[in-house]
Parts: structure tokens; C-alpha cells; sequence
């Protein structure tokens, strides 16, 4: 039991310390300056498309073949940083990002695919294709929130809230947006949560606030250029430039836009394409036709409907510039071309304008009929918009009620948190408690039990001690005698034979004088130890004197006493004594006595005595019996 008990405190510990060695081996696997880099991009976005692509180049570089968990990284942050300035470059990063999912895909959701969806998704966007992209981000939504993954709940609710935003879903864009705004700012991720103001200011713009959206995005701006983030400084002032815009300061709106296009020329030549739709949109309510037309035509070769977006928008106000400057036939072109791109992306804002656009046309055209037509068309499109405004307005103020009612069973849900947290802290505390306490009883125990071991052996050994012979280990004159009482007691009353042999070594003395009284005291231990070898259980071997001995045979007749005195004597004779000294040579003399009545146990000793005397008598190495 109490091995068993050891084995497991063993094995308890060794288990301890191979954990520990584990620990120690797992931290020899650290790699700080992929972490950092890993950390890097986690927090922000690089400065430009070159440093994304020298920092995933030595992330790879650093990890090793067998670090798995930081090969998911290099991955995340790789599918993240993809070129998408061309079509087919967004293909290409929507491929990388499939390929991925499909290593990594398991049957319950992990951070990696969570995160590769999300990626996905960013480029998907660009390419229009909005139902798959929202259907695939409220998946990614949903499972962040099954896997507790924060970062990643933060970034699906500010991808959709930007989606919403784009397509006129503004109470569902607010409500991602702020919830993905919370979350960055309890992660701390400045960076993001920029990021993602900015989006919720265009949000606020497009939904006709364009006074708050300029407040957040000039604070924004200023931002950026402290931090020397060059290209989030750009994307902001094109918002800025947009604000500006619907606040009707279209010069200084223009001058932005410019601004941003020279600096996008080179880098992103569809996004500095884009400003031109806008400058020349600006340009047409400032009657400015003939350049606006130029500056649409020349967007046009990088503008190709693929596209989507900014070429409904390009074909839209290029139908407008034609109109105003009466080519009717290619403003209907273009009209029906702008038509189809906002079909694609169920832009209704787009269309209620290219109705209105045609029934100017019709009417410039004088085609009556078709004009009302289109004018109809246009004005059921825009109520169904204002419909779809109005009721967007009542789920907004829904919204806010909810987030006040969320926010009221988050602050009681905190609070229950925490008060759980209190109690299993005191659960912790008390199993701590226990466990102390029963440690140091334990301990405690196991001191107790060694104690009274050693008193027990202690108490043991000094019994022993009083009744052993200190040099030859057998039992000593006073136990040799009590032993020899009882056995005479026992014979006495049961009527049996009791026989005692009384041997005495041989010019003892001369053993003492030649040899030293080492040797002699040597040769007294083989005494003892061929006295205890001719003896059966039950008989007692005892050193009385010197070089006296007594040996004790209960239930021994006189015979087979005499035959036992024969073996002592004849093994003592031949015992190799050489080996304890050169030409020594050992004998005893032997007297044995049997019980006969005798009155005591002195009477009995003394025949012996007197037989032993005898057998000395006899040229010592001789038996006799009284
Ligand atoms: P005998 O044959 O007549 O018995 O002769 P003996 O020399 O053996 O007898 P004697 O009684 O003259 O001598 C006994 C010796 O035993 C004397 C003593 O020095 C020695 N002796 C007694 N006890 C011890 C002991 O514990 N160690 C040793 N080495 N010698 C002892
Ligand atoms: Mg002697
Ligand atoms: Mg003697």
C-alpha cells in the first residue's frame, strides 16, 4: 500500500517536472521576430503594397517546416495582402483564399478559415458579385461568434457594415458598424478602429449626414498624417472630397479628388480613374460639360465594365454630359449601358437616376410619351426608395432602442460575469485551502510515522541489546538463564525430556596470548556461529562467560544430546580456522547433563559443570555427562 502510494506520489511528480521540460521545450520553439511581424499585421496594415510584401518574405523565411501554428499566420496575413488593382489580380487573391479554405476546411470552424472566408470576401466585394459576398460574411460573423474569436467578429461586422453602407442598407451598415467599433476599441486596435470610423463617416454621409461624416473624417485625416499613413490619408481625403461634395462645396470637393488622383495614378490606376467620374460629375453641376465629357471619355479605357461599380457611375454621368450638350443618341447609349452595370449591383439609387436622366432625354428629344414613361418609372423607383428610407429610418430608431436594451442586459450579464468570476475564485481559493491543508497533514503524517518507526526500532534494538551477547550476537548469560528456567519449568510440568550442553573452548588463554585477543575474540564469533548452525528451532544457543557456552535442547533425551555434542564438537575440530590465523587450531570440551528431577536450574549447571570438568580432565576435546 504505502508503495503503491509512493509510486503514484512518483509518478504525480514526475509528471510535474516532464511537464515543466515540456514548457522549457515549447519556449525554445519561440520565434520573436516572426511574432512581431505575425503582431504587425494583426494591428495595422503596412505602409505600402512593397513593405506588406518584404514583411510576409521574411515571416516566411523565419518560420520553421514544422511550426504549424505560425505557417497559419504567414498565411492569413499573405491572403490579406494580395494585389487587387486588376480584375485579374482579384480572381487570383479569391483563388489563394479558396485554395486555403480548402487545405484548412474541418467540420467545426476555426480561426483560419473564419479569417481566409473574411478574406475572401474583400476581394469578392470588389468584384460586385454583393448577395455571395453578404451570405459568406454573416457566416464568417456567425461562427467568429461560436469560437469566441473577438478580432475576427469585429472585422466581419465592419466588412458587412461597409457592404450595407455601399448598398444603401444604412441601419443594418450602422448597426455592424458600431458593433465592430466597440469591439476595436476594447481590443485596443487603434488601427482598425480608425479604419473602421472611417467607414462609419461615409455611412453617415451617404445616409445625408454629411456634416458628421466631414467632423470624423477631417479628425481622421489628421490622424493619418501624423501617423505618415500615406495611403489611409489618401482613402480618407476621397472621403473628405465625397462630404464635401453633397455639402455643395464642389470646387474645394474637386481639388481633393485631384489630389488624390495624382497620388493613385501609378499605384491603382481604376481607383484614380474613379475620381475622374467624380470630378466630372462635380464639373456638370457646374456647367462645365465639354470637360467633364473629356475627362469621362479618357476614364473609359480603364474603366471596362468589369468594373461594376464605378463603370455604372461613369456610363451614368457620361449620358448626363451628353445630354447637356445635346448628343442624344449617345446619351441614350450610354444611359442603357449605366442601366445594365446598376442592374447587376441592384443599385436602386443608381436607377431612380438613369429614369430621370431618360425622361430628360425623351423630353429634350421631344418623345413625350417615352418621357412620362420614364419619368413614371423613376418616380416608382424613388418612392419605393423613400418607402425603403422611411422604414430604414424606423428600424435605425429600432436599432438604437435595441442597443440600449443590449447594452442594459450586457451591463447585468457583466455584472453576473462578474459576480460568477467572485464565486469561483472562492471555489479556487477554498480548493486551494484543501489542498494545503491536506498537503501538510500529509506531511505531517509522514513525520509522525518516521518517528515512532524509529522510536519502535530504537525501543527494539535496545531490547535486543539487553538480552543479545554485544560480541558473538547470540543470546547472553542473563536471557541464556531465563530461557533455561522456563525450559526446565516446561519439562517439569509436562514430563519432558530437557538436555542442556555445557562446552567450554580449549586453551583459550593461549589463543589470547599468541594471537592476540582480536583473533580470540574472533574465534569466539565462530563458536557462536557454528554452536547456532548444529542447533534445531526451538533450541537456544547462549554465551555464558569468556569462552563458555550453554546450549538449551527442550524436549531433548540424553542421546540425542550426546549425538549433538558429537556434531558441535566435531564441526568445531574441523572448522578451517586457518583462515582467521596461520596454524590455528581450535577445540572444546563438552559436558551435557539431561533433567532427572533436579531441584533447580543451579543443581542441573553444576552437573554440568562437573561434566565439563571431566571431559577437560580427559585431554580437553572431550564429551562426558554427569
Ligand atoms: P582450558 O582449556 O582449561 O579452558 O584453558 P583456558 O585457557 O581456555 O582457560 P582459562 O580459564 O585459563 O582462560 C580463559 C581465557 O579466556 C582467559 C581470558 O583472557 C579469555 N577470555 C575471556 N573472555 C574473553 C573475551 O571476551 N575475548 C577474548 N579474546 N578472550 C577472552
Ligand atoms: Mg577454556
Ligand atoms: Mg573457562
Amino acid at each position: 500500500m504505502f508503495i503503491k502510494q509512493c509510486l503514484v506520489t512518483f509518478l504525480i511528480i514526475a509528471s510535474y517536472i516532464s511537464s515543466i521540460f515540456f514548457c522549457l521545450s515549447v519556449n525554445a520553439n519561440e520565434n520573436k521576430r516572426a511574432d512581431v511581424i505575425i503582431a504587425l499585421f494583426k494591428t495595422n496594415k503596412p505602409a505600402s503594397p512593397e513593405q506588406a510584401d518584404s514583411l510576409l518574405q521574411e515571416l516566411k523565411s523565419t518560420i520553421a517546416s514544422n511550426d504549424f501554428l505560425r505557417q497559419k499566420e504567414y498565411i492569413r496575413a499573405k491572403c490579406w495582402n494580395q494585389k487587387a488593382e486588376t480584375n485579374e489580380q482579384i480572381i487570383s487573391a479569391i483563388s489563394y483564399a479558396n485554395e486555403q479554405l480548402d487545405i484548412f476546411s474541418q467540420y467545426t470552424p476555426s480561426k483560419i478559415t473564419i479569417d481566409l472566408t473574411l478574406c475572401k470576401t474583400s476581394y469578392q466585394r470588389l468584384l460586385g458579385q454583393v448577395e455571395t459576398t453578404l451570405k459568406d460574411l454573416t457566416t464568417a460573423i456567425n461562427q467568429a461568434y461560436t469560437i469566441e474569436a473577438q478580432l475576427l467578429v469585429a472585422h466581419g461586422h465592419s466588412q458587412r457594415g461597409t457592404l450595407h453602407s455601399y448598398q444603401g442598407n444604412y441601419s443594418a451598415s450602422l448597426e455592424d458598424l458600431l458593433t465592430a467599433q466597440n469591439h476595436y476599441e476594447s481590443l485596443k486596435l487603434t488601427y482598425w478602429a480608425n479604419i473602421n470610423l472611417g467607414e462609419l463617416a461615409t455611412s453617415y454621409r451617404r445616409f445625408g449626414d454629411a456634416r458628421t461624416a466631414l467632423k470624423y473624417q477631417l479628425q481622421l485625416e489628421e490622424i493619418y498624417i501624423k501617423e505618415g499613413k500615406i495611403f489611409e490619408a489618401n482613402g480618407i481625403n476621397i472621403q473628405i472630397a465625397s462630404s464635401l461634395e453633397q455639402l455643395n462645396k464642389l470646387d474645394e470637393a474637386n481639388t481633393r479628388y485631384q489630389v488624390s488622383q495624382q497620388f493613385l495614378l501609378n499605384k491603382q490606376p481604376v481607383i484614380a480613374a474613379d475620381m475622374s467620374i467624380n470630378i466630372a460629375n462635380n464639373l456638370i453641376t457646374l456647367g462645365q460639360y465639354d470637360k467633364a465629357l473629356t475627362i469621362l471619355q479618357q476614364a473609359e479605357s480603364t474603366i471596362t465594365p468589369e468594373f461594376n461599380a464605378p463603370y455604372s457611375f461613369l456610363q451614368l454621368y457620361l449620358a448626363n454630359a451628353q445630354l447637356k450638350l445635346n448628343n442624344y443618341p449617345a446619351s441614350l447609349h450610354a444611359l442603357q449601358n449605366a442601366e445594365a452595370a446598376f442592374l447587376i449591383d441592384k443599385n436602386q439609387r443608381g436607377l431612380s437616376k438613369v429614369h430621370l436622366l431618360r425622361s430628360n432625354i425623351h423630353e429634350a428629344n421631344k418623345s413625350w410619351k417615352s418621357a412620362y414613361f420614364a419619368l413614371r418609372n423613376h418616380l416608382h423607383v424613388h418612392l419605393a426608395q423613400d418607402k425603403s428610407v422611411l422604414t430604414k429610418l424606423n428600424a435605425e430608431l429600432q436599432t438604437r432602442f435595441d442597443t440600449d436594451r443590449i447594452k442594459h442586459e450586457n451591463t447585468l450579464l457583466v455584472q453576473h460575469a462578474k459576480d460568477k468570476e467572485i464565486q469561483l475564485n472562492m471555489l479556487q481559493r477554498n480548493k486551494s485551502m484543501q489542498f494545503i491543508i491536506i498537503t501538510l497533514v500529509g506531511i505531517i503524517l509522514i513525520l509522525v510515522s518516521i518517528f515512532a518507526y524509529k522510536q519502535m526500532h530504537h525501543k527494539h534494538q535496545f531490547k535486543k541489546l539487553a538480552f543479545t551477547d554485544e560480541l558473538t550476537k547470540i543470546a547472553n548469560r542473563r536471557e541464556t538463564y531465563f530461557q533455561a528456567e522456563k525450559c526446565l519449568t516446561y519439562s517439569k510440568k509436562n514430563q519432558t525430556p530437557f538436555s542442556l550442553i555445557f562446552f567450554d573452548a580449549d586453551y583459550f588463554k593461549l589463543v589470547n596470548d599468541e594471537l592476540g585477543h582480536n583473533i580470540g575474540d574472533q574465534v569466539l564469533i565462530c563458536l557462536a556461529n557454528i554452536a547456532s548452525n548444529v542447533i534445531r528451532k526451538g533450541d537456544v544457543v547462549g554465551r555464558v562467560g569468556g569462552e563458555e557456552f550453554i546450549i538449551l535442547l527442550p524436549d531433548t533425551d540424553i542421546d540425542t544430546a550426546l549425538s549433538i555434542a558429537n556434531r558441535l564438537l566435531t564441526n568445531i575440530e574441523q572448522y578451517e580456522w586457518s583462515i582467521i590465523s596461520n596454524d590455528l587450531t581450535q577445540t572444546v570440551s563438552a559436558g551435557v547433563v539431561s533433567y532427572q528431577g533436579e531441584n533447580d536450574l543451579s543443581e542441573l549447571l553444576f552437573k554440568a559443570d562437573k561434566a565439563l570438568y571431566e571431559a577437560k580432565a580427559a585431554g580437553r576435546n572431550h564429551i562426558k555427562t554427569f
